[in-house]
């Protein structure tokens, strides 16, 4: 069971390509995902570079132990930005089976670690999928998201990410026909568009990368704790 840290990383969502001194990312073994998860077949980190870099973590021939993944991340420069799980998810109790029950002992340890580098981080889980663990996970994702440690929760749907949203989650959407809808209120009626369900009303905010020359760095949108809106993303 692997991770990887990337100091100056070169993702192109992160940064355009360039190696930024403040702007790091980690990679985790595949198996940290729920097999449960909608995207677990068509995950963007299963293209690309990044693929190529994580099936290495994943079979052992990169990267180390959660220990000194803690180490290195506590030694980042202070005020970086730091993408956690580029590829896979939050850590798991066992993975002995197919359940993901996050640990929350694994998780401190990530949160302090990031605080001693006085790093923002912050990542996406799906581990909500998980159909034993789903209440659980949510509970622990929303106790332990926190300002410079922001865990979004991802979903699929609108009606799903709505109720998310509504209780209380920092909420990434994917849903290419909302994104487009987004995009083309904010350039050709210059205004935000919202979601309605029974629940309320939200703000939706389409991921700039997406559709103009921005990246995470200069973004940051994700890496807000406590949003007042839906980021949203087209499949890709
Ligand atoms: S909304 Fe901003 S921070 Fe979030 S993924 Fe897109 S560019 Fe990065």
């Amino acid at each position: 069971m692997k991770y990887k840290l990337t100091e100056m990383t070169s993702n192109h969502k992160l940064t355009s390509g360039e190696k930024l001194k403040l702007v790091s990312a980690t990679t985790s073994s595949w198996i940290t995902c729920s097999k449960h998860c909608p995207m677990h077949s068509k995950c963007y980190a299963k293209r690309g570079h990044q693929a190529l870099h994580a099936k290495k973590v994943t079979e052992g021939s990169r990267g180390y132990d959660l220990d000194k993944l803690l180490k290195e991340i506590s030694e980042l420069r202070p005020n970086s930005l730091l993408r956690l799980n580029v590829s896979g998810d939050l850590p798991s109790v066992t993975y002995k089976n197919d359940e993901r029950k996050i640990s929350t002992d694994a998780l401190t340890k990530l949160l302090i670690a990031t605080q001693d580098a006085r790093a923002k981080a912050f990542t996406y889980t799906h581990l909500h999928s998980d159909p034993k663990h789903k209440e659980y996970n949510l509970a622990v994702v929303k106790e332990w998201s926190t300002e410079n440690f922001v865990i979004n929760v991802s979903a699929e749907n609108s009606r799903t990410a709505a109720k998310l949203y509504f209780n209380g989650h920092d909420v990434a959407l994917t849903n290419t026909k909302l994104f487009n809808f987004a995009v083309d209120q904010e350039i050709n009626q210059g205004r935000k568009a919202t979601l309605t369900t029974k629940e309320g009303t939200v703000e939706l905010f389409p991921c700039p990368h997406s559709y103009k020359e921005s990246n995470c760095n200069q973004c940051r949108e994700c890496s807000k704790h406590n949003r007042e809106n839906i980021v949203v993303f087209k499949e890709t």
